[in-house]
């Protein structure tokens, strides 16, 4: 799986890095970014799956499931 954050939907609530702090980070703003490349390592699938759904801007992208 890897996800990206779409820019132009994220609104900076930073409720994906409060579900996946391994996956998201967030600057001074709350706005979100993946870390690294996006790719969610197999463990984490489950959280990035539960951030995704709780995005209530549907700002995190599958880019690849
Ligand atoms: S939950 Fe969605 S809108 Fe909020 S910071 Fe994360 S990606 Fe952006």
């Amino acid at each position: 799986m890897k996800i990206l954050v779409n820019a132009d939907k994220c609104q900076g609530h930073a409720r994906c890095y409060a579900i996946a702090p391994e996956l998201f980070d967030v600057d001074d703003y709350g706005q979100s970014t993946v870390r690294g490349d996006g790719v969610v390592p197999a463990d984490l699938i489950e959280k990035a799956k539960l951030a995704i759904a709780n995005c209530p801007e549907y700002a995190i992208d599958v880019l690849e499931d």
